[in-house]
């Protein structure tokens, strides 16, 4: 993974970012988004396009035609049209499945679906590949690291942890407690703190409670960017981008996004498609 010398710093100078990925599109999904939106928090959301009510007749799913205006804000990504073990399926079979679930959920949005999560978290080279020809920019696994590192591998994109996790209120604490460069002096970038799960496993009045204090926690902080998956795949790769002069001394952005570093412990902002002198 290339990375350069200069400390990747989020949108607006701010050190850290949060982001959420839930699966499947539960009719749950509908309560979890009133609560994001009440604390100004951002996420994905990966759908089967072939288990919803227009398709499958699956009323405990939302619908096709609610998502565009359900997810305004957000991000809605790939689960494939009918969530199989995607690395027991042949190459043919699992471009079918991210193809034709791209193609439904673009009917019903104003933008190309480019992110994905694994059905069940499994997949193998076979499925990398057939997801990367499909226009597949990262996809999401089950594994949890308990920590705020970048992925590094798009298309096998860890999590932080599970929203059930145990530890997911002492990393919270740390997360808006500490700060990258406190934690070790070769950070080279903020952090990303990423919370996976499915809205229907919030079942009772207090799994939703233990979430809402969650939020609480993490919301609302000036040092904090909350993005969504895809949001944060097009800032890393366009920090990734930024191309240097031989003595270091200038720094050019060819990308639409403007960039934010530390350079020398000197903040700086690299706006979109200029170059800067140091
Ligand atoms: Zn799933």
């Amino acid at each position: 993974m290339f990375m350069n010398n200069d400390f990747m710093l989020y949108p607006n100078f701010k050190t850290k970012a949060l982001t959420f990925s839930y699966d499947d599109g539960p009719k749950e999904d509908r309560h979890f988004i009133e609560l994001l939106n009440k604390y100004g928090l951002k996420g994905t959301f990966n759908l089967n396009s072939g288990f919803m009510p227009e398709t499958k007749n699956e009323n405990d799913r939302v619908s096709l035609e609610e998502i565009s205006s359900l997810y305004e804000g957000h991000e809605v990504a790939v689960h494939t049209v009918h969530h199989p073990f995607l690395e027991k399926m042949p190459a043919s079979v699992i471009v079918t499945e991210v193809l034709d679930d791209r193609r439904n959920l673009e009917k019903h949005l104003n933008y190309p679906v480019r992110g994905m999560a694994y059905p069940f978290g499994t997949y193998n080279d076979t499925v990398i590949e057939a997801c990367k020809n499909c226009g597949i920019k990262y996809s999401r696994t089950t594994e949890a690291h308990h920590n705020y590192i970048l992925p590094e591998k798009w298309l096998k994109m860890p999590s932080t942890c599970h929203h059930a996790d145990e530890r997911l209120f002492e990393l919270a604490d740390k997360f808006v407690n500490s700060s990258p460069k406190k934690e070790t002096r070769f950070a080279t970038h903020g952090w990303l703190f990423y919370v996976w799960g499915h809205t229907y496993e919030f079942r009772t009045d207090e799994d939703w409670a233990r979430l809402e204090k969650f939020f609480k926690l993490v919301s609302k902080r000036d040092d904090v960017w909350y993005a969504t998956n895809i949001e944060i795949y097009d800032y890393i790769e366009a920090f990734r981008a930024l191309e240097y002069s031989v003595d270091l001394s200038k720094v050019h952005n060819p990308t639409g996004i403007d960039v934010y570093l530390l350079h020398e412990e000197k903040q700086y902002k690299i706006p979109a498609g200029e170059t800067a002198k140091f």
